[in-house]
């Protein structure tokens, strides 16, 4: 049956170039047949090749996207690590501040790298940025740590009277037992707004640090500074003495804040 063929005759109308063909007859018998699984093949071939494209075209899209999302991540990146190096400046000047005055540095844990690795990762570490540049800018205006590395004789509040022995008597600031001449220093950055004899006080400065604080140097030997001079870093004012009401060479030293008299104390130590 399959190796049956039929002749098929092509008849030109105008009778000459005549053709014929030998065809097998099973095609002629089925051609509905032949013609569908034609179709059906050349479907499934079209299938083929439309996913075929549809891959690659992907592909180059999937790989498009990653190069755009890694360019993104390396600018994201950079700006990180500048933001970073800035706080880690920020930082080094509080800690260099810090243990100018005798404090210890504040500590900062290592910030994760991966926790920040979040969609707003500019903005926070922006925010970061702002925050410890306040700091720095508010610490130095700050009266931390001791005018004089001295021992601490009288504290700050209730004490015993000191020139009688008898009875008790309010004490305004800390005294320090200091050498006659020593060197002292403000305790932080600000203007000099009192710088003479002032009563008891004997020999004094008053620093206006803003915020409502001040601090007050009392007994002095020798004043470096006058009203209205900026302090500014690390800066001997003057020196240790014993004018005023003294019993001998020591620092009377004061914090104000609101115009009340608070214990310097709270201030030695972050
Ligand atoms: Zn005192």
């Amino acid at each position: 049956m399959l190796s049956h063929k039929t002749s098929v005759h092509f008849v030109n109308a105008e009778g000459h170039g005549n053709k014929m063909m030998l065809v097998p007859t099973f095609v002629l018998l089925y051609w509905k047949k032949f013609l569908l699984i034609i179709g059906f093949v050349m479907t499934i071939l079209l299938v083929i090749i439309g996913i075929f494209i549809y891959q690659k075209t992907s592909q180059h899209y999937q790989a498009q996207l990653e190069r755009a999302n890694y360019v993104r991540k390396q600018i994201d990146l950079q700006k990180l690590q500048q933001s970073f190096k800035s706080i880690d400046e920020s930082i080094n000047k509080v800690n260099q501040f810090m243990t100018a005055r005798g404090l210890h540095s504040l500590k900062m844990k290592k910030i994760d790298q991966n926790a920040l690795m979040m969609q707003d990762v500019n903005k926070m570490s922006a925010l970061y940025q702002k925050n410890i540049q306040k700091l720095e800018e508010n610490v130095v205006l700050i009266p931390l740590g001791k005018p004089y590395e001295g021992k601490i004789t009288s504290h700050f509040g209730t004490r015993a009277n000191p020139f009688t022995g008898h009875g008790s008597e309010g004490h305004s600031g800390t005294d320090f037992r200091g050498k006659m001449g020593d060197p002292i220093m403000s305790t932080a950055e600000g203007k000099v707004s009192f710088a003479g004899q002032k009563g008891g006080y004997g020999n004094c400065i008053i620093i206006d640090h803003g915020f409502n604080l001040q601090t007050l140097y009392g007994h002095l030997s020798k004043i470096n500074v006058k009203v209205g001079d900026s302090i500014k870093g690390e800066k001997t004012i003057g020196a240790i003495g014993s004018t005023g009401r003294s019993t001998g060479p020591h620092l009377h030293y004061e914090i104000h804040f609101k115009g009340e008299r608070i214990n310097p104390e709270l201030y030695f130590n972050f």
